[in-house]
């Protein structure tokens, strides 16, 4: 049982205004449903009219063609009106999507309702370069606040943002082709047309028509196949956002690791990936349910994809999306898993309502994730992958400068900013420090867990705002409320300030592991020629990759180095780090290409004609081409881009043809956009399927961001 600190009312209200929406009071039973939208929201990166309905649920119908890379069929919208008068249903749409008919029908209202589908006369028009708005005018017989209202919309989709057809080449088995979807942010309104907000959740259904051989999976709770017909049949029981809809398609094959996890794969990778994960899920979901309370998704399996998928990973609800290129960086896997693993709690089952607040998924899964590996595997192997994402956030901030205001955890986009361009580390990393400083005024980390269990309580299948999260910690902690804790409390700065977190998490218990790399940095860094004996002190091949992976940044901030150093690290190094994992790898690489040592430029070249992926590719292009190997970046394109795919293809021929400056200044936002002339390390930093999509313009301004999902 939860801790539960009644509180009165109203000393929440004497602190700050509640939010809004008042709808909770501690020890209010939580409010689970769809009619999850508690106040008047503005997203602006939807240009729906979300807010005058209640979306109840919605069945998807649709049948893949792999020939043609098309999926076709029909979408129903159970909507209930909540205001008089609508007359219009406007959905988030996208120009790659084609309607062929759109229909209403009024169920069981009899009288004046229309039991018939009737004929809806609708117009699409631009909204951004990321969607359109489908406007559809209701037939006002029909519409009653209150009643439900099905409409139904015959399309198929193209080319879009959202959908990504795999040719056999491209998959790991090369024998069959694959398609996979990527919602997050605002793509889905490729997928299917939708309130492509955040702020509304529901539940859905799906029934996916396909050719024989190919198996569908899907982000539900259930899943039924009919062989006769090739017929998916797909149930997602709790409500969730759009963009957490996702679908894959292909030759897939599963193996059980537990008892709700099952680790899905194409058949040549199955065994390593079971291998890699064993039974890791069921231990780690046991650890994040004694810390966060039951997960609420009843199955947790994971797909592994091509190196084409975007990302590093998906926490796609029920199923969780992570590219197959990690699985050989078992410490990493480890991290992304588990971060993915925690988004069932934070960001699935409460999520942030508009994308201005998406620290609020990612900083509390973040959190969540660090609790679950200081649980599982020891507060130093946690402060030390910390230290390695606060490296690189400060890394970010001195490239940015402190003013930049993407360093803002709330972020005031303007209409057309398309919100993945605006996920970048402070999402992450500044979050997860405010969180752990919201655990710090609490006085006692166990004591923080037991709040955050108790929020997700609350909240779970809702859509918050900052303001929830706060309030309802005020009210959790009434002592805060006590004069001499007040003037320490900065909720505004650390929401709306720029610049460095203002409090970091104490982590010098990952010192016994940190210490050691910034010693081996300080003999390399501080002389050309470092006393050998000394450096025989240092056994590598016993580190683990974190902290490998540190001495690499941190060797990397130090560059351009002496050539002498580069020769030394070489002659140490290079061969133990060819038998190491890709993390490792591409960081002494990004070193070879920054220092421009001829040696080692072979490394480079196999490593990018092994490594197809985004997040291993677009790095070391953009160091190369930033530098005098150009033409080696050239070559190795031209011999390799068959195998790439054509999104990333054309992201690659954007840094290596376009300069720097006029890729950047394509991107839409209206904040400033880095676009330095040498990014810091972030091996793992890649572009989200918008930005790799929408003319690859986002993805090259996003260089220096890191995002994974
Ligand atoms: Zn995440």
């Amino acid at each position: 049982m939860a801790e539960l600190q009644q509180t009165p009312a109203s000393l929440c209200c004497c602190r700050r205004p509640l939010p809004v929406s008042g709808a909770w009071r501690l020890g209010d039973p939580p409010q689970v449903g769809p009619e999850s939208v508690r106040r008047p929201l503005v997203d602006v990166a939807s240009a729906s009219n979300f807010s005058c309905f209640q979306l109840r649920h919605f069945h998807l119908d649709l049948r893949l063609n792999f020939a043609v890379k098309e999926m076709s069929g029909w979408l129903v919208l159970d909507l209930i009106p909540v205001h008089p008068g609508v007359r219009t249903l406007v959905l988030d749409s996208h120009c790659s999507l084609l309607i062929h008919s759109i229909d209403c029908k009024a169920p069981g209202s009899g009288g004046s309702g229309q039991e018939e589908p009737v004929s809806l006369t609708y117009r699409v028009d631009p909204f951004t370069d990321y969607g359109s708005s489908l406007n559809i005018s209701l037939p006002p017989a029909a519409v009653r606040p209150g009643r439900l209202i099905q409409i139904t919309v015959r399309y198929k989709t193209t080319e879009g943002p959202a959908i990504w057809w795999l040719d056999s080449e491209l998959t790991c088995g090369q024998s069959r082709p694959l398609v996979f979807t990527q919602g997050h942010s605002v793509c889905n309104r490729s997928f299917f047309p939708c309130f492509d907000t955040p702020a509304v959740k529901s539940t859905y259904t799906a029934t996916i028509r396909v050719p024989d051989g190919v198996t569908v999976l899907m982000s539900a709770s259930r899943s039924s196949y009919s062989k006769a017909d090739r017929v998916f049949q797909f149930s997602m029981d709790s409500p969730v956002p759009s963009y957490l809809v996702a679908l894959v398609a292909g030759e897939m094959q599963h193996v059980d690791v537990g008892p709700r996890s099952r680790v899905w794969a194409e058949p040549c990778l199955l065994s390593c990936a079971v291998k890699k994960l064993g039974g890791s899920v069921e231990r780690w979901l046991g650890v994040a349910e004694e810390l966060f309370g039951p997960y609420l998704w009843g199955r947790c399996d994971i797909v592994f994809l091509p190196p084409s998928f975007p990302i590093v990973a998906m926490e796609n609800p029920c199923l969780t999306f992570i590219i197959a290129s990690i699985l050989e960086s078992s410490e990493f896997l480890l991290i992304d898993v588990i971060h993915e693993i925690a988004h069932g709690w934070f960001g699935n089952a409460v999520t942030n309502a508009t994308w201005e607040e998406m620290w609020l998924s990612e900083g509390l899964a973040t959190y969540a994730q660090r609790r679950i590996t200081t649980e599982a595997y020891g507060e130093a192997f946690t402060c030390l992958e910390t230290v390695v994402r606060l490296d690189a956030l400060h890394r970010q901030l001195r490239l940015l400068g402190d003013n930049n205001p993407v360093s803002k955890l709330q972020i005031k986009f303007e209409p057309g900013v398309n919100p993945s361009s605006l996920m970048n580390l402070f999402t992450y990393e500044k979050g997860f420090c405010f969180v752990s400083y919201l655990s710090q005024l609490s006085g006692d980390v166990r004591r923080f867990d037991r709040f955050l269990r108790d929020f997700i309580s609350q909240f779970q299948f809702k859509s918050v705002v900052a303001d929830d999260l706060i309030d309802y910690f005020l009210c959790y902690f009434p002592e805060l409320h006590d004069p001499a804790h007040r003037e320490g409390l900065e909720f505004e700065r650390w929401l709306n300030g720029c610049g460095p977190p203002p409090y970091e998490p104490d982590l010098s218990a990952g010192g016994a592991l940190i210490r050691p790399v910034q010693d081996l940095c300080d003999l390399w860094t501080r002389s050309h020629a470092p006393d050998r004996s000394a450096l025989t002190t240092f056994d590598l091949s016993a580190w683990s990759t974190f902290q490998i992976v540190l001495f690499l940044d941190r060797m990397l901030d130090h560059s351009p180095l002496p050539h002498d150093v580069m020769l030394s690290l070489s002659s140490c190094y290079s061969s133990l780090f060819d038998g190491l994992n890709a993390e490792v790898q591409i960081r002494w690489l990004q070193m070879v290409v920054r220092n421009t040592f001829h040696p080692d430029v072979p490394r480079v070249r196999a490593f990018l004609h092994k490594h197809t992926s985004r997040m291993y590719t677009v790095p070391l292009y953009e160091d190369l081409v930033a530098g005098v190997l150009k033409c080696v970046a050239v070559e190795i394109f031209y011999q390799t881009q068959r195998r790439l795919h054509p999104n990333l293809r054309r992201t690659l021929q954007q840094i290596l043809f376009q300069t720097s400056s006029a890729a950047a200044n394509q991107n839409s936002s209206s904040l400033p956009v880095p676009s330095p002339p040498t990014p810091p390390p972030h091996p793992t930093a890649t572009a989200t399927a918008s930005a790799a999509t929408a003319g690859t313009t986002a993805a090259i301004a996003l260089r220096d961001i890191n995002v994974s999902a």
